[in-house]
């Protein structure tokens, strides 16, 4: 094992920019590696003061499509913890959901005028929140068809090539995601910038919230929702809900696709556990909230019916409660 190849390209110290890194889980040391080896300085923000000291190595297992030479890398990252209190001027946060917000309200006093904050996580409802949070920020959302988890701690496997779309969140950043792609794309991990992130939100967000739910109450893979008849019958059904409330909510476009898209998403990733499937499995919390919630949140808001997906958002979150109690 050997430090990163692509790390003896760096640029010189003048054109790097330091990335602070919230989180040090399977996205963040992904993201922490792809960083670091475009010669960014990378600063992985912890909890807790690293009890392992701040110089610290991330092993990376890299995917063949990073055009990473070796089997495992070990990226020299720094970490420090959330406290501290140097300014952060670029922050990719990379926690779950629901810690989003509890982590950026600990280092928000950090947070510099003008930073570009970069959220990461699955779901919706958590970006204006955010904005309000760090009005000073220019807040971009990113939307990632990579696939990691961890290995151990500070240990990664890039398990999926995939890609991540780069957006302002609209009314946070008056300048677009062009300059930060620059910065963010400039590692293994690919990233192209769109004017308008928010269609590529609700698509996403609707094709998880036709294929996660089901697939964490029934514990069965992506593909079974296809293949096991009774459980194809509700997969439909709950499509057809979600297009209703697409159409209703005045998203015509996706109503007519959303069917097909988590068809395609499912076939596609017919083997694959969701990740909330193994968040309910494993005991932890799921994204849910920000995922069937926030459809539910803004179906109801509009007068629009939605009662398989209220179900399944009560069905869910009382699983999590009985794993947790
Ligand atoms: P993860 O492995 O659970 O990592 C989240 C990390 O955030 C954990 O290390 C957690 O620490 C840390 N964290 C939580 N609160 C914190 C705080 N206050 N201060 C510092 N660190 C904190 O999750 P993930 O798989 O990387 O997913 C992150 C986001 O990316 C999710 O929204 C997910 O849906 C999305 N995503 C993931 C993938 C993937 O393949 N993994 C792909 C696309 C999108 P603890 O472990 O101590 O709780």
């Amino acid at each position: 094992m050997r430090d990163n190849a692509r790390m003896q390209e760096t640029p010189t110290s003048a054109t790097r920019t330091a990335w602070h890194v919230l989180g040090a889980g399977a996205m963040g040391c992904l993201w922490a590696c792809s960083l670091a080896s475009a010669g960014n300085a990378v600063r992985l923000l912890l909890r807790e003061p690293p009890a392992c000291g701040s110089d610290a190595s991330i092993t990376l297992i890299p995917h063949p499509a990073d055009g990473l030479r070796e089997e495992t890398l070990l990226v020299p990252v720094w970490l420090e913890a959330a406290r501290d209190n140097a300014p952060i001027a670029r922050l990719l946060a990379c926690t779950k959901a629901p810690d989003l917000l509890p982590a950026l309200e600990h280092i928000a006093p950090r947070i510099a005028d003008g930073a570009a904050v970069v959220l990461l996580q699955n779901g919706m409802g958590f970006h204006a929140a955010v904005a309000s949070l760090l009005p000073r920020a220019r807040i971009f959302c990113a939307l990632s068809t990579e696939g990691a988890y961890r290995e151990g701690s500070l240990h990664v496997r890039h398990a999926g090539s995939g890609e991540t779309l780069l957006g302002a969140f609209p009314g946070s950043a008056e300048i677009g995601a062009t300059e930060l792609v620059g910065e963010l794309g400039r590692g293994f991990l690919p990233v192209r910038a769109v004017e308008d992130i928010i269609p590529a939100l609700w698509a996403k967000l609707a094709v998880n919230c036709a294929i996660n739910p089901l697939t964490a109450l029934h514990g069965c893979s992506n593909g079974e929702l296809l293949d096991r008849p009774t459980l194809r019958g509700e997969f439909d059904a709950l499509c057809a809900e979600i297009a209703a409330v697409l159409a209703g909510l005045g998203h015509p476009g996706l109503a007519a696709t959303v069917a097909a898209d988590a068809t395609r998403v499912a076939r596609a990733t017919a083997a694959n556990r969701s990740s909330m499937r193994q968040d309910l499995e494993a005991g932890r919390r799921s994204e849910i909230g920000f995922i069937t919630g926030f459809l539910c949140q803004q179906a109801q808001a509009a007068g629009l019916p939605c009662p398989l997906n209220e179900a399944l958002l009560t069905a869910v979150r009382q699983r999590e409660q009985a794993k947790q109690a």
